[in-house]
Order: structure tokens, then C-alpha cells, then sequence
């Protein structure tokens, strides 16, 4: 076993930091906020110039012939550096990758150059106002008009809609086949007729969209993976985001920008209670847990493993250490961490932090969902049994 980057990953990571230190704006995420937004199109750019978009994919389709763990090292220092990777894991860890996973030579010819290229950003529409955890109860019909599917529907939470090019979406082709059959997934362009976006703000400050399908016609060629057996499709894109869902750096760089703040307040003569340096080792004991277990998942990727299990517990943990770092944050800084604009300390971090970790409970599957498959999939432990009917 040979537990360590090679020297070739090392050199990246340096360029990445180095990359983020000329290029990231400090101040980056509050104007991207101020919009509503987590992408900005002149970074992304940039990292579609150094061949960072859809690095792990092969040369013939834009990539750089990079493996899962270069990605992490890339998604690490972006998320030290609190440097908004904006479209990507939509664009390349959601959709990119399923292309790569199911889709057809032709798709992967025609769209992962031009998502490499940083051309086109792409979303992933899965959920629908009643088929959130339960998403195979998806209703979102798709009619076969021959040389076309006639689409209709609506889709909730779809991130990045509004400013994406094409999403994947995951229609029912055939409502008289059970609930996990007739479902199929169609790449759809968003500037089609018949499709109408309407904003939700979440709470951590960004936008997600509510998705309206109304009479869209998607070419035949736009089928990804199998008509009508594409719920398994759907769990690949799903392993994939939970995979993508691991923001280790943000928390590494919140520990150590919190050390620092303690260390001042210690310097200045205002004592941090044992209690909370006590939290802060156990936190960083585990973040550091959660850091190499994402590296396990992505590695596992490169050595084509199945990683379900794997990839919902490193998104479990990161999930729960994004919470428990947040509430660590604000009961170091008292009120003043939950205070927002100039005069924050930390930089607005505790209430910024504070606002947008539940996501990670939430998205790509909830908090209890993973634990589900960590049972079933996983550890492999039966269904708890029915009470029988009386
Ligand atoms: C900010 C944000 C961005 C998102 N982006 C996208 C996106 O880009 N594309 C997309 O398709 N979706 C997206 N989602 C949707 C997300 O995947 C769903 O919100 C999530 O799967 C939960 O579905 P739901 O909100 O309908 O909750 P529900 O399924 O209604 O769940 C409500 C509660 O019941 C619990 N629950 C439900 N079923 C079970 C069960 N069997 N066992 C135990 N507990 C259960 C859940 O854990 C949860 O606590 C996003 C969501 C958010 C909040």
C-alpha cells in the first residue's frame, strides 16, 4: 500500500494553489452572493484555458487523461482557497461524467469537448415537487412522437438551470411499466421551446430553479443509456454527485482561519475557553478522517471499484462536520458570528457558513437517505421487516 500523493499530484496541487492565489478575488463570493450566484463565468474560463474541465476524461474528448484523485486535489484547493468552482460538478461530475458512464460514442464525440472547453455548463434534473427521496416516483412524461419525445413536467431544485446550456433529465417513457421501469434520460437543450424557469433562492444565498417542461421536443439522439431501464442510469449520476458532494478544503481552511482567530484572542488577553479548543481538536481529528476517506472514494473511482457505500459516507461525514464546524464557528465568536458585511469578524465566515452547510444535508440525497444505502447497499443489512397486516 503506498499511502501518499505521487510527486506528479504534489506539483499539481502547487499549481492549483498557485492558480487560485493569482486569480481568486477575495472578495469573489460575496459579489458572486449579492447576485444569487455561486458561478463566475471569467474564473470558470480560466479553468476550462488550464484543461482543468473534465481533466480525468480522456485526450480524444478533451481531457487531460488525469485520474479522480487529481480532481480531488482540484476541488481541495478551490475549496481552501474559497474559490467558487460554480458549474462544475454539475458540468462535469453530474452530467459529464454520465456521458462518460452510459452515454452514446456520438453524445460523448458532440458534448464532452464542449464541456471541457468550459463552451457549455450543464444541469441535472432528477427531483420534481413529489419524487424527491423517493425519485423513481418521477412524473415527468415523455411522449415517443416517432422521430422525437414530446416532453412534459416540472423538476424542483434544479441547480444552475438558469444558466446552463443542457441538462439531463430523467423522464417516464412509459407510465404503464412498475415504478423503476419506464424511466429513461434525455439530454435536453435549455434554450428549447416549452421551457420556462422560475427562481428559488435558498438560504445559503444562492439560486436553484423550479423547472417547467411544457410540450418540449427532444431528438431521438438525445436518449441517454437505455429507453425505459434508466433507473439505473439515474443511481450511476447519483454515485457520482454524492461522490462530488465532499467539501473537505472549505472546512480545512475554516479550522485553520478559526486556529488563527483563537490564537489572536489568546494573544490579546481574552481567554478561549478549554471547552471550545477541546471541540476544535476533535473536529480537526475528524476532518482529516473525512479528507482521506474522499480521496479513498476518488481513488476508487480510478480503479473502477464500486464506491456507492463509500461515496454517501464521505458525504455524510463531510456533511455532519460542516454543521458541527459552523456551530463551532459561531460559539467561538459569540453573536458577532452571526453578523454579516463589514464589520463581521472572520470575515462574515460564521454566518456565511452558518447559512449554507444544511445544504449539504440535503443535496444529492438527505442525511438519512445515505445512511439507508450505507445499510442496504453497504453493509448489506435487510430491510427492517413490515409489521404484519392485521
Ligand atoms: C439547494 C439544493 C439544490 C438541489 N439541487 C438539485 C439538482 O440540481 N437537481 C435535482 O434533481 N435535485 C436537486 N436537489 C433536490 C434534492 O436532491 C432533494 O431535495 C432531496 O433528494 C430530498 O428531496 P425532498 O426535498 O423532496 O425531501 P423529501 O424526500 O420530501 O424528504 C423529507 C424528509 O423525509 C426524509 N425521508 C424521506 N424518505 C425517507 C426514507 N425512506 N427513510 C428515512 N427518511 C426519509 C428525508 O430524509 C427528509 O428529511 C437540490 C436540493 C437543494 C436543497
Amino acid at each position: 500500500m503506498e499511502f501518499r500523493f505521487t510527486p506528479e499530484q504534489e506539483r499539481f496541487r502547487q499549481e492549483v494553489r498557485q492558480f487560485c492565489r493569482e486569480n481568486v478575488d477575495p472578495d469573489i463570493r460575496k459579489r458572486l452572493e449579492s447576485r444569487h450566484e455561486e458561478h463566475d463565468p471569467t474564473l470558470y474560463k480560466k479553468i476550462a484555458e488550464r484543461g482543468w474541465i473534465g481533466m480525468q476524461w480522456p485526450v480524444e474528448y478533451g481531457g487531460q487523461g488525469r485520474s479522480h484523485v487529481d480532481m480531488a486535489i482540484f476541488y481541495e484547493e478551490f475549496g481552501y482557497a474559497r474559490a467558487p468552482t460554480g458549474r462544475y460538478t454539475g458540468s462535469v461530475v453530474f452530467v459529464g461524467e454520465s456521458i462518460i458512464a452510459y452515454g452514446t460514442p456520438e453524445q460523448k464525440a458532440y458534448f464532452l469537448p464542449r464541456i471541457a472547453r468550459g463552451e457549455i455548463t450543464c444541469c441535472w434534473g432528477l427531483t420534481e415537487p413529489d419524487a424527491g427521496s423517493d425519485a423513481a416516483a418521477l412524473r415527468t412524461r415523455a411522449v415517443d412522437k416517432g422521430d422525437y419525445y414530446e416532453v412534459t413536467g416540472q423538476k424542483i431544485f434544479t441547480s444552475g438551470a438558469h444558466l446552463a446550456d443542457v441538462g439531463l433529465f430523467a423522464v417516464r417513457t412509459d407510465p404503464t411499466r412498475p415504478k423503476y421501469h419506464g424511466i429513461s434520460l434525455l439530454l435536453i437543450d435549455m434554450d428549447s421551446p416549452g421551457i420556462t424557469l422560475q427562481p428559488l433562492i435558498t438560504l445559503g444565498g444562492w439560486r436553484v430553479n423550479v423547472t417547467i417542461l411544457d410540450h418540449v421536443r427532444v431528438p431521438k439522439n438525445r436518449l441517454m443509456g437505455e429507453e425505459n431501464e434508466g433507473w439505473k442510469h439515474v443511481l450511476t449520476t447519483l454515485g457520482l454527485e454524492r461522490a462530488g458532494l465532499a467539501p473537505v478544503g472549505l472546512l480545512l481552511r475554516t479550522l485553520d482561519d478559526l486556529a488563527e482567530y483563537m490564537r489572536q484572542q489568546e494573544a490579546a488577553g481574552r481567554r478561549v475557553p478549554q471547552a471550545h479548543w477541546d471541540r476544535f481538536a476533535e473536529l480537526a481529528t475528524q476532518v482529516q478522517a473525512a479528507r482521506w476517506l474522499s480521496y479513498r472514494v476518488a481513488w476508487m473511482q480510478d480503479s473502477g471499484l464500486p464506491d456507492f457505500a463509500e461515496s454517501s459516507m464521505a458525504k455524510v461525514l463531510t456533511a455532519e462536520l460542516q454543521v458541527r464546524v459552523a456551530n463551532l464557528v459561531v460559539d467561538v465568536l459569540g453573536l458577532d458570528g452571526l453578523v454579516r458585511g463589514e464589520a463581521a469578524p472572520l470575515d462574515g465566515l460564521g454566518e456565511q457558513l452558518y447559512r449554507s452547510c444544511l445544504f449539504h444535508h440535503i443535496g444529492g440525497g438527505t442525511m438519512e437517505i445515505q445512511l439507508n444505502a450505507i445499510a442496504l447497499q453497504g453493509l448489506g443489512l435487510p430491510r427492517e421487516p413490515r409489521p404484519a397486516r392485521t
